[in-house]
């Protein structure tokens, strides 16, 4: 037994019996966006990042479910307020509810929203981090759907594809599947972008692939930025990648977690991951907790 509570459909119920239609379409066709979101010190990492994204997907599947952006943020702090916690995993759903039962989509939408929270404790250098240890990364068969097949930005709760390239690690272990794009170019992970380090730039395949645009992606690429550090978003191999001198997978949950090694070849985090994963912690820091920052890190999707 569960002691949380989530929300589900503006009120907030024990997570235990919290439960949607079996003719709700989010489960009959994962016709339903969703976004990962973290609190830090009771506040949503980047919200307005996440709203927008959120919106995006919508939109991308034509899904007009009327609610604002401050409604959904309303519910999202309910549910962290009534469970008292400060430092969370938040998963935020908003599916296309109970429509009479054909494929296609009425306009008339009643949408279900769901918001599930669990406690996660902030990592960071300083406590250590939330995921066990460097992940070990695996190329799986599996490629990423085609962007014309399934809007890539679009975060959906069709995970299918993330599911299937998981399921790939079973036999290795892994923790995490790195998935080609239809033409053999790197895409991402099951639930992280990838980032490598070249003798001239911090590397990540581009937006213009596959690639579900990452809040952590963003906020790492801001950091680069800032530090003036080169990046460099394009086509790139599995060679490329295996050939790094480092590589990182970044997500909400993970933040910036550094690789171990690509399909048993190492790779190694290095200096470039370790001030990553310091100046994302730093801003973490900023944002929420008001002050400097205690050196970073992360945990799961
Ligand atoms: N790609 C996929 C397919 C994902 O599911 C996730 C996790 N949401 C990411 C990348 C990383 O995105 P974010 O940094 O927003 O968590």
């Amino acid at each position: 037994m569960s002691d949380l509570q989530y929300h589900v459909d503006g009120d907030l119920v024990p997570a235990d019996a919290a439960t949607v239609s079996v003719r709700d379409r989010g489960f009959m066709y994962g016709d339903a966006v969703f976004e990962t979101l973290r609190a830090y010190g009771g506040d949503v990492f980047r919200w307005d990042a996440h709203a927008e994204r959120l919106a995006g997907s919508a939109a991308a599947i034509s899904l007009d479910h009327g609610l604002s952006d401050d409604d959904l943020k309303r519910r999202v702090d309910e549910t962290l307020a009534a469970n008292d916690l400060d430092d969370a995993y938040v998963k935020l759903s908003v599916t296309r509810g109970v429509q009479p039962g054909k494929l296609t989509p009425s306009p008339d939408v009643d949408p279900t929203v769901v918001v599930q929270v669990k406690p996660l404790p902030r990592g960071g250098v300083g406590s250590g981090p939330i995921w066990d240890g460097p992940a070990t990364l695996q190329t799986v068969k599996t490629r990423r759907i085609p962007d014309a097949a399934l809007p890539s930005r679009a975060k959906t709760h069709n995970y299918l594809n993330g599911i299937l390239a998981r399921l790939e690690l079973r036999v290795s272990d892994a923790d995490e599947a790195v998935m080609l794009d239809g033409d053999g170019h790197l895409a991402e992970g099951a639930t992280s972008n990838l980032f490598f380090v070249d003798e001239e730039a911090l590397c990540t395949p581009s937006l213009d692939g596959p690639v579900l645009p990452g809040i952590t992606r963003a906020a790492v690429l801001d950091i680069a930025r800032d530090e003036g550090i080169p990046v460099r978003e394009g086509a790139f191999t599995l060679d490329d990648l295996r050939g790094a001198r480092e590589a990182f997978v970044t997500n909400t949950t993970w933040e910036v977690r550094p690789v171990a090694t690509v399909d048993g070849i190492d790779v190694g985090g290095g200096p470039v991951t370790t001030l990553f994963q310091r100046l994302y912690d730093e801003r973490v820091e900023a944002a929420h907790y008001g002050g400097d920052a205690s050196p970073a890190g992360g945990a799961d999707d």
